[in-house]
């Protein structure tokens, strides 16, 4: 299997290459050259299977040059006991016989970036040795809250990697920070920076463009690289959890073997949900991928029109990971919906580039619809919808969850599909906890943000997750503000590569 760019749609690069690459040198994203289709059979072959074994089937078909014994190191590293707090990985919730939620929140920071970043540091790391690469991978991260904990976590004492990430310092919150000033591990730098997230990824971009810099790391024998979700190795490994729940359904009884299922999937940089198309095309049945979004509604009104416009107001809502108005991830799907056509997908995003805006064509737009829906909730129905999942289920739900499962009630209402539906869940109620507890709990005191986890916890008898608790317990080792001047001269000193 090679690698191609949705801009210029040659195979040329090997798996590993393509992960160590992260992005085409033309900025297009690099994309298997087709798609894998697994038969009826090979789809029951998975069902008895553990989550650790289909992902090893799974990703076999993508990550051709790797060895089997790489593939199950990669993955046992990443899926075990110790990262994850359910030997489940991705356990499927079962709220009624026609709605599951596929909880993707087990693993060590309580959200679904985890399902990635636990493992590409090893896929990194293996594809480096696979081409005989042995310089140090330097990861930078500019987080506004989560990804940069799911980064560290991911690579922490991990071989032959390094990673420092920048946070605004006013910008994230208290369990944010707490999360990663706490942050262990013999390779890990955490800094706050004063300013906002802007001036955080700005600053680290100019950093990642700095030829003065680069060449100070590679007389050192290191490279630069980024953890970010348009990776090949981010997506692939979210592949597996479609197949995963689907096997899970069919092993509690719910459908038989080949009935077809929906999928609702809360959306920001479109990677989650890409996923899921990848699994239909190789042959998972799957009717409908219904992507629900928040305020900011960039994506609802690309699936229902073909018009991507990125032009409007940027609302910050209380499912922040889903607040984006430029959804990377796009441009695979409108390069596979095209027919491969990289020169159309290059002038799109080129026009995006420019104006901000593109349409697609009919022909694109006729295979979206057929694949997707799409509808979008505000903060208002997504509290309650939050409530009301607890008074119904008795189950509890994150902001990000909470949008999914509303706009899973607005698509059976309006289109009158009863299709048996996996709700896919993001984040673990204990994560933005703010606005659950608004939503359910009785009378909240206003307490700090940790009181308020334990009054959740009290309220809904469920436990803390470790990742969260006794997180004012932990020793801090990242004390440490800089003014945003200072990032560069920091990240040197980080890799000890300053003269005195
Ligand atoms: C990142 C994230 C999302 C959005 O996923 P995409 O792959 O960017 O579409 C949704 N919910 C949570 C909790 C996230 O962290």
């Amino acid at each position: 299997m090679k690698y191609e760019s949705t801009r210029e749609g040659r195979p040329f690069l090997s798996a590993a290459q393509a992960i160590l690459a992260g992005l085409a040198p033309d900025g297009g994203l690099l994309t298997p050259e087709s798609i894998p289709r697994l038969s009826e059979g090979d789809l029951e072959a998975l069902i008895p299977l553990t989550y650790q074994e289909r992902a090893e089937f799974i990703l076999a078909r993508y990550l051709t040059g790797f060895s089997r014994e790489d593939l199950t190191r990669c993955i046992g590293s990443a899926y075990n006991e110790t990262t994850f707090s359910d030997s489940r990985v991705a356990p499927l919730h079962r709220l009624d016989r026609s709605l599951s939620v596929l909880e993707l929140w087990h693993g060590p920071t309580c959200a679904f970036k985890d399902m990635a970043l636990q493992i590409l540091p090893h896929l990194l790391t293996t594809s480096a040795a696979m081409e005989q690469d042995l310089r140090t991978y330097v990861i930078l991260v500019a987080t506004s809250g989560d990804t940069g904990k799911a980064a560290l976590e991911g690579f922490r004492d991990v071989d032959r990697t390094r990673i420092l990430v920048f946070y605004p310092d006013a910008g994230v919150s208290q369990v944010q920070k707490l999360q990663m000033v706490t942050q262990e591990g013999s390779n890990v730098g955490v800094l706050a920076v004063r300013g906002n997230f802007d001036d955080t990824q700005s600053g680290v971009k100019e950093i990642f463009s700095d030829q003065q810099v680069e060449q100070l790391l590679a007389e050192a024998g290191m490279r630069f690289s980024s953890a970010n979700s348009i990776n090949w190795g981010r997506l692939a490994p979210q592949i597996v959890y479609y197949f995963s729940a689907y096997c899970d359904m069919v092993r509690q009884g719910d459908i038989a073997s080949g009935d077809p299922v929906n999928f609702v999937v809360p959306t920001g940089n479109f990677g989650n949900i890409l996923a899921g198309y990848f699994a239909r095309e190789m042959g998972l049945p799957v009717n409908r991928l219904v992507c629900a979004a928040n305020a900011n509604n960039v994506l609802t009104d690309f699936i229902r029109t073909g018009v991507y416009d990125r032009n409007r107001p940027f609302s910050r809502t209380i499912s922040p990971s889903m607040d984006i108005l430029i959804s990377s991830n796009l441009e695979r799907l409108i390069y596979l919906l095209s027919g491969r056509d990289a020169a159309r997908v290059a002038g799109w995003m080129g026009e995006l580039a420019e104006t901000g805006r593109y349409q697609v064509t009919e022909d694109v737009l006729d295979k979206v619809h057929s694949l997707f829906w799409s509808d979008f909730s505000d903060d208002e129905e997504t509290v309650r919808r939050i409530r009301d999942t607890w008074n119904t289920y008795g189950y509890l739900t994150d902001t990000h969850t909470a949008v999914a499962m509303d706009i899973c009630e607005k698509y059976r209402n309006e289109t009158g599909d009863n299709t048996p539906t996996v709700v896919v869940s993001t984040a673990s109620p204990f994560k933005f906890t703010a606005s659950v507890a608004e939503a359910v709990l009785p009378d909240k005191d206003a307490g700090s943000e940790l009181e308020l986890l334990e009054e959740l916890s009290r309220y809904s008898s469920l436990p803390i997750p470790a990742g969260l608790s006794r997180l004012d317990a932990r020793p801090v080792l990242h004390r440490q503000v800089i003014s945003r001047e200072d990032m560069s001269p920091e990240v040197l000193k980080f890799l000890g590569l300053t003269e005195n």
